[in-house]
């Protein structure tokens, strides 16, 4: 060891909570919430301020509210719902001249994710996580046998040391955490790289007078394929406003684009922006794995995101439970190994990650089709169906609808069948992720199964491959 090494040893603050949890977000606070509920010790590192933590680039729509976990009450949350009203989405399709309003199930609010932000940070602290901010998360220490044992952090210059049983990776989109980790000792999922993620970005803005259209979630297609423009009412005069594109794409420029989109709307002349944010989230299929022994990626960190809508609030905050009651049995049984943290895989595959996989399929779809061939057939599809689809990644179209939706959609037959064939795949795909194995041993051969599937997959839509 060089001198300097050693002083830096010296130096280096060590704290040895039972967990660690990387990422202030709604995967990390949920997970820190959980843990500290059953007792034990667990430390949030959050590489931004205290002030500026919780301050994340999003859309603002809160899907589901009304089941979140209850580690974090939903009284505590909810001063962040500024809009409890909207049903409905509204998608504007200007090709086509025509705007489908179409229902959305469920409990949906939108949020100030800032207020939001602060909340469950407040609320995982309640629960007794301690959070550590200004804390950049630089490296990840294993045992000889590959085991996490925790990580190594920079405080305001100052090094920090992080010795725990089991690390969570809450660290969000491209977590940094997963390229110092050699997996080589699980089957943690690897198969990652840029093409499956979004580049998207968002200005909250204020207007004068109060917009029509504030029970409602906007949507309208980009000029390209595989992008989309997002109004989400905050309230009747304080809107979101975003866009984004898969990164598959040519770059867009996110920053003009919206400009251009909303110097073109009446109802936003003279409005005023009051914050901008952008970020990457993936639009991707679930990890196939998300364990490794002494540790767990979770929410965007894994991939837990609706790939056809982008939404990952929910499915981070269930990702933290998951990962954290598995934790809490590893530190239960004195074994944190990737056999006994395989149930978090299972539970996040049986809740929504077999869902979110067959929805990608869709999004594969869409790399593959002409967006105008595309937005005219969903101006001829009947709503309900449109948003079974999108939410549940299934539909059953009966033989009346199918009828009334071919006569609508003349001169779009060929993308209709091309959809009804891709919806099979999408099923057999979702019947395959319920035989999800239960345990690592496993894994192999169910990939290996939903390899052949997804061939079919690229077969059918004629996409690229995406994994
Ligand atoms: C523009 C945009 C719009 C979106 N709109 C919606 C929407 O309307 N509805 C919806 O449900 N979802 C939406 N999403 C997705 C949603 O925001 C994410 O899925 C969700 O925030 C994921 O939560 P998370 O806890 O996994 O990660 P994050 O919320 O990203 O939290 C990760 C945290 O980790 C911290 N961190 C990262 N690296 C380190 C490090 N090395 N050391 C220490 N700390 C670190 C970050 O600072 C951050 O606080 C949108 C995403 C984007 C980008």
């Amino acid at each position: 060891m060089s001198t300097q090494e050693q002083s830096t040893a010296a130096a280096s603050e060590t704290h040895s909570p039972d967990v660690v949890v990387v990422g202030a977000g709604t995967a990390g606070c949920y997970a820190a919430a959980t843990v500290a509920r059953e007792g034990y010790d667990v430390v949030v590192l959050e590489r931004k301020t205290e002030d500026e933590a919780g301050h994340i680039a999003c859309g603002d729509a809160l899907k589901g509210a009304d089941a979140f976990p209850e580690s974090i009450p939903k009284s505590q949350i909810e001063p962040a719902f500024t809009n409890t009203g909207v049903d409905h989405g509204r998608f504007e399709i200007p090709q086509e001249d025509t705007v489908l309003e179409i229902p959305i199930p469920g409990e949906l609010a939108v949020i100030d994710r800032w207020e939001y932000g602060r909340l469950i940070i407040e609320g995982a602290a309640d629960a007794g996580a301690a959070f550590h901010y200004d804390t950049v998360v630089k490296n990840v220490t294993q045992a000889d046998d590959g085991q996490v044992t925790g990580v190594e952090a920079i405080r305001k210059g100052e090094p920090r040391t992080y010795e725990a049983d089991v690390v969570i990776d809450a660290a969000g989109s491209l977590s940094v955490l997963q390229d110092h980790v050699d997996f080589s000792a699980s089957t943690f999922d690897t198969n990652v790289n840029y093409s499956h993620f979004c580049s998207a970005y968002r200005e909250i803005v204020h207007v004068d007078d109060p917009v029509e259209w504030d029970d409602a979630l906007v949507f309208k297609p980009t000029e390209r394929a595989a992008g989309y423009l997002w109004y989400f009412p905050r309230t009747d005069t304080e809107i979101n406003a975003g866009l984004g594109f898969q990164m598959t794409e040519e770059p867009m420029k996110l920053v003009d684009d919206l400009k251009r989109d909303l110097e073109n709307r009446s109802e936003f002349r003279g409005a005023e922006v009051e914050d901008k944010l952008g970020a990457a989230l993936p639009t991707r299929r679930p990890y196939d794995s998300a364990v490794h022994p002494g540790y767990m990626a979770v929410g965007d960190a894994a991939g837990h995101v609706n790939p056809t809508t982008g939404g990952g609030i929910a499915g981070a905050a269930y990702a933290g439970k998951y990962a954290a009651e598995a934790a809490v049995e590893g530190l239960e049984t004195g074994d944190v190994s990737e056999k006994t943290l395989w149930e978090y895989n299972e539970r996040v595959m049986d809740h929504f990650g077999a869902r979110y996989a067959a929805l990608d399929v869709y999004n594969i779809l869409s790399t593959a089709v002409d967006v105008d061939d595309l937005m005219g057939l969903l101006a001829a599809m009947p709503g309900e169906k449109l948003a079974e689809a999108l939410y549940s990644g299934s539909t059953s179209i009966g033989p009346k609808l199918a009828a009334e939706s071919l006569y609508e959609s003349y001169g779009h037959w060929g993308t209709i069948i091309n959809l009804f064939r891709t919806k099979r795949r999408a099923d057999d795909l979702l019947e395959l992720y319920e035989e999800y194995p239960h345990h690592p041993a496993a894994l192999e051969h169910w990939q290996q199964r939903r390899d052949d599937l997804m061939e079919t997959v690229y077969e059918t839509t004629g996409a690229d491959p995406k994994y």
